[in-house]
């Protein structure tokens, strides 16, 4: 399993995104040269605008060689916010209820799930 990886801010970057993570896989994160902010929400961003934007990052996301380390590394900590390999901050949040589902379930005695039928 991998190990949550403790960011380290390059202070020439904007701060809050895998690309400004010193670790193993950030060098290769494909969002290094983002420039058109895709992955963060400006404020007050309208629906249809957020929409669109995430799914330009999640386009980015899917040719990044390092896109699974950067999932776990956004589950892990979890991150809040923003797309993270390839995943909206609302995708991560149903990722970890059915992660947190599973262990209960893999914790509970067998015949606790056999009454429950
Ligand atoms: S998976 Fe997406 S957010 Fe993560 S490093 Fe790659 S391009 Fe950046």
């Amino acid at each position: 399993m991998l190990q949550p990886i403790e960011p380290v801010m390059d202070p020439a970057l904007p701060p809050g995104h895998p690309r400004d993570l010193g670790g193993p896989w950030h060098s290769e994160a494909a969002c290094r040269s983002d420039e058109a902010g895709l992955f963060f929400a400006p404020s007050k961003e309208p629906t249809a605008a957020r929409l669109s934007r995430e799914e330009a990052a999640k386009r980015v996301c899917g040719r990044c060689p390092v896109m699974l380390e950067c999932r776990e590394h956004a589950l892990l900590q979890p991150e809040p916010y923003g797309v993270w390999g390839g995943m909206t901050a609302a995708e991560r949040r149903v990722v970890l209820a059915r992660r947190r589902r599973r262990e209960v379930e893999l914790q509970r005695p067998a015949a606790q799930i056999a009454a429950a039928g």
